[in-house]
């Protein structure tokens, strides 16, 4: 998933360059920092790309307002998740510093509980809306970042040389080495062929 060359930097809005191929929100979520192997690239420029990509990602059914305290504290979270990621790349336990901010944003993850008259008139308990719902979606990466890390030997980052995509490999023989076949996966492939020319004697 290569980014155009030339691309004027820092973005105005990020929304055009988000991605969804990783297979659960947490690692979508990481790869919203693109690039990171060259210009890092930030696509949560602002307050209100936070609050549609929590909608994009399907974690809120409305946009939240977001406050600049928020983004900075979804980034701080963001990388905590990223550094995990790449621990476990490295084959190593997931930082203590990780499970730390996982932790701070966990207890957001829950909703509150509340009353409601059915309409035979009698009652139950049914979840009330978030008192924060942008601070609830950070919960919610948290939470699914929490089981990612249960199941760290699936996670990735993309073979080509170019592409910092990481994605969870759901496939059954745990294989996936690409972020998108069609992408950098036929991009690898058309490069490995013309190397093969290039060996080959005329
Ligand atoms: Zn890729």
């Amino acid at each position: 998933m290569d980014l155009p060359a030339h691309l004027p930097l820092p973005l105005e809005r990020g929304a055009p360059w988000w991605y969804w191929l990783a297979g659960r929100p947490a690692l979508d979520f990481t790869n919203t920092l693109r690039e990171r192997w060259n210009r890092r690239v930030e696509t949560l420029v602002c307050g209100e790309d936070l609050g549609e990509w929590l909608v994009a990602a399907e974690l809120l059914p409305a946009t939240p307002a977001v406050t600049d305290d928020v983004l900075e504290r979804a980034r701080t979270l963001r990388e905590a998740i990223d550094a995990g990621v790449v621990a476990s790349l490295a084959g190593q336990p997931v930082p203590d510093a990780t499970l730390i901010a996982l932790a701070r944003e966990l207890p957001h993850a829950t909703r509150p509980e509340t009353l409601t008259r059915t309409e035979d008139g009698g009652v139950a308990v049914v979840l009330a809306e978030p008192a924060a719902p942008a601070v609830h979606g950070l919960g919610l990466l948290a939470r699914d970042a929490a089981e990612m890390f249960g199941a760290a030997e699936r996670i990735r980052v993309c073979a080509s040389d170019t592409c910092s995509a990481r994605f969870f490999d759901r496939s059954p023989a745990a294989g996936r080495r690409w972020c998108s076949s069609r992408g950098c996966g036929n991009v690898e492939k058309a490069r490995r062929h013309r190397r093969r020319q290039k060996e080959t004697p005329q």
